[in-house]
C-alpha cells in the first residue's frame, strides 16, 4: 500500500535552485543577472533563475567541446554508458516526488499527471535509450571481395536543445537521451516558463555518473541564451522543440552560422475525424474532450480541430460536452485535480484572446469560454468548447489551450479535405467501424501519426514528429538516433592472397 502524498507540503519545502548547470556544478550566469519564476498556481514568485546569455553560451560550448573531444563520455565502452544511463533513470524514479511538484508549481499541470505521466515517460526515455546503447550494430555494405565497406555511426560532437514548457521533463528526455546515447555533449536550454526540472534533470545525470561537462543546462530568455546557441560556430546540431514561428528563426540562424544539423518538433492542430460509423461514440466523444484537455489543452498533439459526420453531430456534441465536467480546474497540487494552470498570465491572456476571436467570428460557444478561480492569483481557464467553420481563426491556428473546435462534415472527402486544410501535419485521427474507410482515410491524411478508434496510444518504440509546417525529423524510437549522429563509411582494401 502506497501512504497518500502530502504534495502541499513537500511544495512547501523543496529547495527550487534556478542557479545554471555548467560542468558538473551550479553557477549563476556570468553577469550575474536573474529573472522571476513566477508559479502559475497564484502568481508568486518562486525562485531566481540564472538569465543565460551569449556569454554563458559561449563558456559551455567551449566546456562541452573539451569534454566531447577527450572522450570522457564518448569512449566510455556502450556496456558502462549504459549502466550509467540505467543509473541516471533509477535516480529519476528515485526523487519523482521531487520532481513531480517541482513540474507543478513552475508550470501548473495536476501533481498526478506530472507524477504518472511527466517523471514516469521521462524516466521510461532515458531508460530506454541507455538499454540501446549497446544493442543497436552498425552496418557493413555488400562490397565485393576484394574490399570491405562498414558504414558506422559517430557522435556529432556538441548538441544544442532548446525545448518549450508544456511538459518540460518529457521534452528534455526525448532530446537529451538518444543524444547522450550517441556519445554526444550537450547543452540544453529550457523554456524561461519552465526552468527548474531540467536543472534538477542535470544534476541526477551527474550522480548518476554522466561526466561533468556532457550535460549543461543552461536557462535563459529565446532571444539571448537560445539564439546564442542557434547561432553558434561551435554547435553542431540544435534540437528545438516549439512554435513553428521560433523554429523558422532557428533553421536560419543555423543556416547563416555554421550550416548545424537543425531538428524541429513544431506546433500542431491536429483533426479528430468522427464518422457516424463509429464503433463506440461514448468513447470517441471522451477521447475529444480528454485529449484536448488533459494538460490545460497546451499539448502539441491535442486533437483540437473536431470533424463530426453531420447526422451525428447534434448527438455527438452533447457527448462531449458531457465531459468537460470531468475537467474542472483546480488547485493542481491536489491528488484530485484533472485540471491545472495555464502556464502563465502570457499564455493564459492569449487563449482568452483566441476565445474572444472566436465569439467575434460567429462561432457558436457551447460550453466554458472563461477565466476561473481569479481569486487564487492563478492562471485558470475552463475547458472550452466552439461549433466553428473552417475559415475561422480558432480553426486554422494554434491556440495551445483548453479549447475545441468542432464543426460538422457531409462525406468522407470532405472530412480528408478539412483535415488536410491546415499548414500543420502532427497527428489526426479517424473513427470508423469499417476497416476500409479506416485505412483509405488514415493513407490521405497528412500527419506523421493517425490514430484509429482512439487517440491515447503512445509509446517510446514509435516516432513522433510532423508533416508540413509540424516540424521535420523525428523524437522517441530508434530513428531519433540519426539525429544526432554522422554516418561515417570506411574503405578496407582487402589484398588477394
Ligand atoms: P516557443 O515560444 O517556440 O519556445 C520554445 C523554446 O524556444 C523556448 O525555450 C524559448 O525560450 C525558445 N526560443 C524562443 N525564441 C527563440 C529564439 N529566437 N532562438 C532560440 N530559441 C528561442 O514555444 P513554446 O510556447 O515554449 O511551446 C509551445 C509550442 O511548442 C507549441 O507550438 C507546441 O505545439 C510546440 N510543441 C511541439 C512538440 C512536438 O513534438 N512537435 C511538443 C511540444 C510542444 P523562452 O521561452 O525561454 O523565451
Ligand atoms: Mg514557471
Amino acid at each position: 500500500m502506497t501512504l497518500a502524498i502530502n504534495w502541499q507540503a513537500l511544495a512547501a519545502t523543496i529547495a527550487l535552485d534556478g542557479r545554471a548547470f555548467v560542468n558538473g556544478q551550479r553557477v549563476p550566469a556570468i553577469d550575474g543577472a536573474v529573472f522571476d519564476c513566477i508559479s502559475p498556481l497564484n502568481g508568486k514568485k518562486i525562485a531566481d533563475v540564472a538569465r543565460c546569455t551569449k556569454a554563458d553560451v559561449d563558456a559551455a560550448v567551449l566546456n562541452a567541446r573539451a569534454a566531447f573531444e577527450d572522450g570522457r563520455w564518448a569512449h566510455l565502452s556502450p556496456k558502462k554508458r549504459k549502466e550509467i544511463m540505467i543509473r541516471f533513470a533509477d535516480l529519476i524514479q528515485a526523487n519523482a516526488n521531487e520532481l513531480a511538484v517541482m513540474e507543478t508549481l513552475d508550470m501548473g499541470k495536476p501533481v498526478a499527471n506530472a507524477l504518472a505521466v511527466d517523471v514516469n515517460a521521462a524516466q521510461n526515455t532515458i531508460r530506454w535509450y541507455g538499454e540501446a546503447i549497446d544493442k543497436v550494430y552498425d552496418e557493413v555494405a555488400p562490397t565485393s571481395r576484394d574490399s570491405l565497406a562498414f558504414i558506422t555511426r559517430e557522435p556529432v560532437g556538441v548538441v544544442a536543445a532548446v525545448v518549450p514548457w508544456n511538459y518540460p521533463l518529457l521534452m528534455t528526455s526525448w532530446k537529451i537521451a538518444p543524444a547522450l546515447a550517441m556519445g554526444n555533449s550537450v547543452i540544453l536550454k529550457p523554456s524561461e516558463k519552465s526552468p527548474l526540472t531540467a536543472l534538477r534533470l542535470a544534476e541526477l545525470a551527474l550522480e548518476a555518473g554522466i561526466p561533468a561537462g556532457v550535460f549543461n543546462v543552461l536557462p535563459g530568455y529565446g532571444h539571448e541564451a537560445g539564439a546564442a546557441l542557434a547561432e553558434h560556430m561551435d554547435v553542431d546540431c540544435i534540437a528545438f522543440t516549439g512554435s513553428t514561428a521560433v523554429g523558422k528563426r532557428i533553421m536560419q540562424a543555423a543556416a547563416s552560422s555554421n550550416l548545424k544539423r537543425a531538428w524541429m518538433e513544431l506546433g500542431g492542430k491536429s483533426a479528430n475525424i468522427v464518422f457516424a460509423d463509429a464503433p463506440n461514440l461514448d468513447e470517441a466523444a471522451a477521447a475529444a474532450a480528454g485529449n484536448v484537455f488533459y494538460n490545460q489543452g497546451e499539448s502539441c498533439n491535442a486533437p483540437s480541430r473536431l470533424y463530426v459526420e453531420a447526422s451525428i453531430a447534434d448527438e455527438f456534441m452533447a457527448k462531449v460536452a458531457a465531459h468537460v465536467a470531468a475537467f474542472k480546474p483546480a488547485n493542481p497540487l491536489d491528488a484530485a485535480t484533472s485540471m491545472g494552470a495555464i502556464v502563465d498570465d502570457v499564455q493564459m491572456k492569449s487563449v482568452l484572446k483566441y476565445i474572444q476571436s472566436g465569439v467575434d467570428q460567429g462561432a457558436t460557444l457551447i460550453a466554458g469560454g472563461s477565466q476561473v478561480l481569479a481569486e487564487t492569483g492563478g492562471f485558470f481557464i475552463e475547458p472550452t468548447i466552439f461549433m466553428a467553420q473552417q475559415h475561422m481563426t480558432i480553426v486554422q491556428e494554434e491556440i495551445f489551450g483548453p479549447v475545441l473546435a468542432a464543426i460538422p462534415f457531409d462525406t468522407e472527402a470532405q472530412a480528408i479535405a478539412l483535415a488536410n486544410d491546415s499548414i500543420y501535419g502532427l497527428q489526426a485521427a479517424v473513427w470508423t467501424s469499417n476497416v476500409s474507410k479506416a485505412h483509405r482515410v488514415a493513407r490521405a491524411l497528412r500527419a506523421g501519426t493517425v490514430h484509429v478508434n482512439q487517440y491515447n496510444d503512445d509509446d517510446i518504440t514509435v516516432p513522433f514528429g510532423g508533416y508540413k509546417q509540424s516540424g521535420n525529423g523525428r523524437d522517441k524510437s530508434l530513428h531519433a538516433l540519426d539525429k544526432y549522429c554522422e554516418l561515417k563509411t570506411t574503405w578496407l582494401k582487402i589484398d588477394p592472397a
